[in-house]
């Protein structure tokens, strides 16, 4: 599984100089431990109590799926699914991050602001 952690800006401010964390592993606890060890805090830790949350995030099957709508990829309807090739959608270009579509290693370039963990690396 892959965790999509965003950081939130809590109090007008980014905890790093990642705006998103993806890390590669088996489970939710998991994802936390290698996110706290990685930058001593709790993804849940609330640095103002109106921003809510340092960090949301969620779960993908993938890298590639984690980033797909980043990436400008053409999605299903529910937005579950998506298409390896450019989204014909309207907005497609708004959601994206780069207005246009990149495959998963060309985001990684293009991407000074997204760290990925792979348990695997963490582990050695
Ligand atoms: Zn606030």
């Amino acid at each position: 599984m892959v965790f999509k952690f965003t950081d939130m800006n809590s109090g007008g401010v980014m905890k790093s100089i990642y705006k998103t964390i993806l890390i590669d592993c088996d489970n939710e606890t998991e994802a936390i431990e290698l996110f706290k060890a990685r930058f001593d805090r709790h993804p849940r830790n609330v640095t103002c109590n109106c921003c809510g949350y340092d960090y949301t995030f969620v779960d993908f099957d993938s890298l590639e799926d984690a980033t797909a709508l980043d990436r400008m990829c053409q999605m299903s309807q529910d937005y579950k699914t998506f298409h390896e090739k450019p989204s014909t959608d309207e907005d497609a270009a708004y959601f994206s991050k780069f207005n246009k579509y990149v495959t998963f290693d060309e985001y990684i370039k293009l991407s000074t602001d997204v760290l990925v963990i792979k348990m695997v690396d963490a582990a050695s």
